[in-house]
C-alpha cells in the first residue's frame, strides 16, 4: 500500500506480478533452509557435544516483513526514478546494506532544509516501519515527492491513542526512548491536530519516580523540566500538563518495566486525587511480536542453556530489551552477526552498560556439552541466524551433518 500527496495518485505496490518478484528476491537475500529446520524439529539442533537451542519466537516480525516487501517492491515499479530511504528501514545493518545495494538512497532521519531542497517531485520516499515525525512527512509532501509507507500498523495504533489524548486535553506520557524514530513520530502525533496537545517521554523506572513525585508533592518546575528537556512538548510546564495523564509505550519496549511504569503512575494520580483515578489513563500498546519474542525468550532460559547469544542491531530497541532479559540468568552475548564470533576465545559484543561494542574473551568453553541458546530480534533476518549456528558449531570443533 502507498500513501501519496494529494493529487499525485495512489499506487498499489503489491500486485500479484511485483509481489513474486519481491518474494523471490526477498527470500534469497534472508531466508535459511537450516533455521526452517531447526524451527520443525523444535527448535532444537543436536550436533556432536553442541546443543543450539532456538527460541520459539525470534527474528522478523510481521511489521518488518512487509516494509521489506514494500521498500523492495517500490525499488521494482519505481526502477526509474530516485527513491530515497528515510533513516533505516529497520534497525538492522546487514538490511539497511542491501537497500543500498538496490540503489535506494540514504535521506537522514530528520532531514535538514538542504536535504529536502533534494527532492523533486519525481522521488520516491520510503517511510520506514517505525514512522516519521509529523513535520518530515508534511515537508517531503510539501516538495511533491511521492511517500511508500511502511508504517507498522501497531505503531498507527499508538498515533491514534496519543492523538485521542490530545484532543481530550490529556498529556501522553510516553515510556520509550526519546531518540528513537518511533517515539519521536509518536511524540509528534501526541500534539494533536491543532498542535496543542502535550507530551513527556519517560526512559526508565527512574525517570517515571520522578514524574510520581512531581505529581504527588509538585516542587522546582526548572529542575523537573532539566531532566526531561529533550523529552517534552514545547511549553511543557509540570504544574499544569501533570493534571491528566494518559500512558503510551513505545511498541518495542519491555513489558514488565511498561507495567511497573503504569502502576507507579497510577498510583501518584491516585494519592493526589483521593484516590481519584479519573485522571489517569493507559493504553497497552506492546506490540505482539514484540511481546512473543520476549515470551519466548523467558521459556528457552527456563531450559537453563549455558549461554544466550541475542544477534541483532545495536540500535534495535526490541532486541535491546531481549539482551536485558538473558542478562538477568545466563551469559548473555549480544551480536551483530556471526563475524562478531572471533575465535572460541574472542567475541565482540555490544556492552549496553559501556554502549560500545567490546572484545571479550572466555566465551564459548571449548570441551564438554554445552547448550547454546540463540534468539534474534525483530529485525534480524534468518539468514544471520544461520550463519551464526555455523560459526558457533565450527567453533566448537562440531561438523554439522549435511
Ligand atoms: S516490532 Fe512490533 S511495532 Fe515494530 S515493526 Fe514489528 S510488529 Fe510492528
Amino acid at each position: 500500500m502507498e500513501s501519496s500527496p494529494s493529487g499525485a495518485g495512489r499506487v498499489n505496490l503489491r500486485t500479484p506480478d511485483v509481489m513474486s518478484h519481491v518474494q523471490a528476491q526477498v527470500e534469497s537475500h534472508y531466508r535459511s533452509a537450516l533455521v526452517e529446520r531447526i524451527r520443525a524439529q523444535g527448535g532444537v539442533l543436536q550436533v556432536g557435544r553442541t546443543t543450539i537451542r532456538l527460541a520459539k519466537q525470534f527474528g522478523f516480525c510481521y511489521g518488518v516483513e512487509r516494509a521489506i516487501d514494500l521498500a523492495y517492491a517500490a525499488g521494482k515499479v519505481f526502477s526509474d526514478r530516485k527513491i530515497f530511504l528515510l533513516g533505516e528501514i529497520i534497525h538492522n545493518p546487514d538490511v539497511n546494506a542491501q537497500m543500498a545495494d538496490l540503489g535506494i538512497l540514504h535521506l537522514p532521519a530528520r532531514p535538514s532544509a538542504e536535504d529536502f531542497a533534494e527532492l523533486v517531485a519525481e522521488d520516491i520516499v520510503i517511510i520506514p516501519a517505525f514512522g516519521a515525525e509529523t513535520a518530515t512527512v508534511d515537508a517531503i509532501k510539501a516538495r511533491g515527492a511521492r511517500i511508500v509507507d511502511t508504517t507498522c500498523g501497531d505503531v498507527i495504533s499508538v498515533w491514534k491513542r496519543v492523538r485521542q489524548n490530545a484532543v481530550e486535553q490529556v498529556t501522553s506520557i510516553i515510556h520509550g526512548k526519546s531518540v528513537h524514530e518511533e517515539t519521536r513520530a509518536t511524540a509528534s502525533r501526541a500534539l494533536g491536530p491543532d498542535g496543542s496537545g502535550h507530551y513527556l517521554i519517560v526512559l526508565d523506572l527512574d525517570q517515571a519516580a520522578r514524574v510520581c513525585d512531581f505529581i504527588r508533592q509538585g516542587g522546582n518546575a526548572a529542575a523537573f523540566m532539566e531532566t526531561f528537556r529533550d523529552s517534552a512538548s514545547p511549553g511543557f510546564d509540570p504544574e499544569l500538563h501533570l493534571k491528566r495523564i494518559g500512558v503510551a509505550n513505545q511498541t518495542t519496549m519491555l513489558r514488565s518495566e511498561t507495567e511497573e511504569i503504569q502502576n507507579l503512575l497510577r498510583a501518584a494520580v491516585a494519592s493526589r486525587d483521593g484516590g481519584d483515578t479519573a485522571n489517569f489513563r493507559y493504553f497497552d500498546t506492546i506490540c505482539g511480536a514484540t511481546q512473543e519474542r520476549q515470551d519466548a525468550l523467558f521459556q528457552l532460559l527456563s531450559e537453563s542453556p549455558d549461554l544466550l547469544l541475542v544477534i541483532g542491531g545495536y540500535n534495535s530497541s526490541n532486541t535491546t530489551h531481549l539482551v536485558e532479559i538473558g542478562k538477568k540468568s545466563q551469559p548473555t552475548w549480544f551480536v551483530r552477526n556471526a563475524s562478531c564470533l572471533r575465535s572460541a576465545d574472542e567475541i565482540l559484543h555490544y556492552d549496553l552498560d559501556k554502549k560500545e561494542e567490546v572484545l571479550s574473551s572466555g566465551w564459548l568453553r571449548a570441551g564438554g556439552t554445552l547448550t547454546v541458546g540463540i534468539t534474534a530480534g525483530a529485525s534480524c533476518p534468518n539468514n544471520l541466524i544461520e550463519d551464526t549456528i555455523r560459526r558457533v558449531l565450527e567453533l566448537r570443533g562440531e561438523q554439522l551433518p549435511g
